[in-house]
Formats: C-alpha cells, structure tokens, sequence
C-alpha cells in the first residue's frame, strides 16, 4: 500500500480542484474517509488471518464489489452531503476505486483482489512505480521510507496537485465566460429600457 495519508491524495485534491459548491465539505470528508477505510482490513493481522485469504489485507474491501456497493448505499443518504445523488454516488466510487487502484502501482505485497468473490487471485497494475510503504511506522525514519515518502510525492501528490490546478484554473475561466452574458442579459437590456424610457 502507499501510506494511508496518501490515500487521501485522490479525493483531497478532487473535491479542492472541483470546489464546494459541486463537492461540498462533507462529501469531500466522506471522500477522504472512503478513500482510506479499505486498508481497515490491516486488522486482519492481529486476528491471525493470512495475508492472501479473502479476509486478509487487499481482499475484500479492496474489490470491485466493495468499490460500487458502499457508494451506491451512501448515494441513499446523499442530503446529509448535501449533493445529488449522482456527485456522491461519483465522487465516492472513485474516491473508494482509487485506493485499490494505487495499490496495484505499488512494486510489493501481494495484489489486489478485484473480483473477489468471483475469484480470489490478486492482481497488480501492468506497471508498479509506488514503492511499496512498510507497516511498521519506525521504517519511516529509514532511508527506505524516505524513498518511499518521495515515491509517492512524485507518482501521486505532484499529479493530484497538478490535477487540483486545472480543475480551479477551469473553474476561473468558467466564471469569467459567465460575464459577457451577464452583460448581454442584464446590463446591456437594463441600459436599453433607461434610454427609451429618459432619453425620447
Ligand atoms: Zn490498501
């Protein structure tokens, strides 16, 4: 896995890029939250429960099914995000699908069970460029965990922050092609009126 900060990189920088009136607060939260829960699975470990079983780190909660079911529950409560349905159902199955997506770049552990409970084997990305984080939070303060901060500095935070400056940059020039037609429908009429009516 990246570590469980970085999970939080996809919705961060989305729901900043997209701004609140489409991704309100709340969902934002929810985003970060989802993008970050699958790895809950962690616990796993404590209860003796084998790395490649189903029940086991990127089994289950990193699948497919996993991925669509809980946005589409949550789509049900989308007021308490206060957005429509479709933007929560949206921004949190790709919250949620981003986790295991950036899983499958990492270059260890075993794969991502996508299909589960269609099948059990664990799949990876045709290209594993993340390092892979270690468990254990003492490993950071290692030149191995120094790679691993700039591995996904470099392969998911410059990309979000990239993404994150379109998205506001689009936002900007949205706004400023909403002038001229502010003028043609308000000003432009409203001056026509004041002359007709003041200046025959
Ligand atoms: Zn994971």
């Amino acid at each position: 896995m990246p570590t469980i900060v970085t999970h939080a990189a996809v919705p961060l920088c989305l729901g900043l890029g997209f701004g609140s009136r489409i991704i309100p607060p709340r969902l934002l939260l929810a985003g970060v939250a989802i993008a970050m829960l699958p790895d809950a699975d962690v616990l796993a470990f404590k209860l003796g429960v084998a790395y490649g079983h189903v029940f086991g780190h990127r089994g289950f909660t990193h699948s497919l099914l996993f991925a669509f079911a809980l946005p589409t529950l949550a789509m049900l409560f989308h007021r308490q995000f206060r957005a429509s349905a479709a933007t929560v159902w949206s921004f949190l199955l790709v919250s949620l699908l981003s986790h295991s997506l950036l899983d499958s770049l990492t270059t260890g552990g075993k794969g991502v069970g996508w299909l589960w409970p269609w099948r059990d084997e664990r799949f990876f990305a045709p290209w594993q460029v993340i390092r892979v984080a270690p468990f254990k939070l003492e490993a950071y303060l290692t030149a191995r965990g120094e790679a691993v901060i700039l591995s996904e500095l470099y392969w998911v935070w410059l990309p979000g922050v990239v993404l994150m400056l379109v998205l506001m940059g689009w936002r900007v020039w949205r706004r400023s092609s909403e002038i001229p037609s502010f003028l043609e429908t308000q000003i432009i009429p409203s001056v026509r009126v004041y002359k007709r009516c003041c200046f025959r």
